[in-house]
């Protein structure tokens, strides 16, 4: 099956009443790791590469391991997304490669860090958007501005910096024809998101419900949504790592999310972690062992277990057998005649 587009299978998602977890990829054991999850699940996936990881594995190389995936597993509705594009030029090349799905995060000026002001994100996400559409790819844009860095993209601080205004993710979709949008409700990247399991002080949930109150039609997404579970921290730890003690975002949060309009999830750290337990234990029982498939596949099994588990969790098990994908050339056309506008019920004030 040719890659999907992200805007059906989030839109797929929406009428099933599930959410869609986006897994980031660097190499080729990762993106076997999350096939391997969605075809024991049955479920949709969408997959997505960050500009670090574009730069780390070479964009033709990882690009064509994801049309492997996707050739290998014609049941499964794959998109690939490009998580945190920091400029125009940077969609646009993804969009030209291939990519069904972009994210311009204009939250931050092209330098990945600095808070940009909400007419320059309109101004170039507007721009994206056009370009994208043109050609039926999704785009995903941001209002408000994130916790942490990752990759080196983030203006760093708590996630409590930046929190987004309801009225301005309104007049943001409006003006820019975004398909999903992240919002900032207090979650940062990494693995030190809270300092404790977090309440309704750090983690905004109320936040969420306004804006999709407002905006039925645009897909959220939750960013920095690792759970970080204690169990994956302690392998590492037991195993000669020195994480310090911290808590992600609880899976019973980002189910309410779902029920409230989040359709992609995105999850990174809790696959990095399940990645370098599985290595360290290896190294630390079989030290005489130097192939790296001894080490490698453990991994790759950790981190499959891992995804499997968040997508039941997120209720995307099972669907991927459910629609039949429509080819980007049509997806093009819906964006065209009106029939994909995500406009809001209630326009700004
Ligand atoms: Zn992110």
């Amino acid at each position: 099956m040719p890659l999907v587009s992200m805007r059906q299978l989030l839109d797929e998602a929406a009428k099933g009443g599930y959410g869609v977890g986006a897994f980031n990829v660097n190499d080729m054991e990762q993106i076997q790791a999350i096939m391997m999850a969605a075809k024991e699940t049955k479920s949709p996936v969408i997959v997505q590469a960050s500009r670090g990881a574009r730069q780390f594995a070479e964009d033709l190389y990882l690009f064509r391991l994801i049309q492997a995936a996707a050739e290998l597993n014609p049941e499964i509705p794959i998109a690939m997304h490009q998580d945190h594009g920091n400029s125009y030029e940077t969609c646009k090349s993804a969009i030209d490669l291939g990519y069904t799905s972009v994210m311009m995060d204009g939250s931050l000026k092209a330098d990945g860090k600095t808070p940009a002001s909400f007419d320059e994100n309109v101004e170039v996400t507007r721009k994206v958007v056009e370009y994208a559409h043109e050609r039926g790819v999704t785009v995903e844009g941001e209002i408000g501005v994130l916790g942490g860095v990752e990759d080196g993209h983030g203006a760093g601080g708590s996630g409590l910096d930046h929190i987004t205004d309801p009225d301005q993710a309104v007049e943001f979709a409006e003006k820019t024809g975004v398909d999903a949008l992240a919002i900032a409700i207090g979650t940062s990247h990494g693995a030190y998101k809270f300092t404790k399991k977090p309440d309704g002080s750090v983690l905004k949930m109320d936040v969420l419900l306004a804006i999709h109150k407002r905006l039925p039609n645009t897909h959220l997404v939750m960013h920095g949504s690792s759970s970080v579970p204690k169990d994956l921290q302690d392998i590492i730890n037991k195993y000669g790592g020195n994480l310090k003690e911290t808590w992600g975002v609880p899976v019973e949060e980002i189910q309410l999310g779902i029920r409230n309009g989040v359709r992609k999830i995105n999850v990174d750290t809790d696959n990095r972690l399940a990645i370098t337990g599985a290595i360290r234990k290896v190294f630390a029982e079989t030290p005489e062992k130097f192939d790296p498939r001894d080490y490698l596949k453990p991994a790759r099994e950790a981190m499959k277990k891992v995804v499997a588990q968040r997508m039941v969790e997120f209720g995307q098990a099972g669907h991927a057998g459910d629609y039949s994908p429509v080819s980007i050339e049509q997806i093009a056309k819906g964006y065209k005649d009106g029939s994909l506008s995500t406009q809001p019920l209630v326009t700004a004030k």
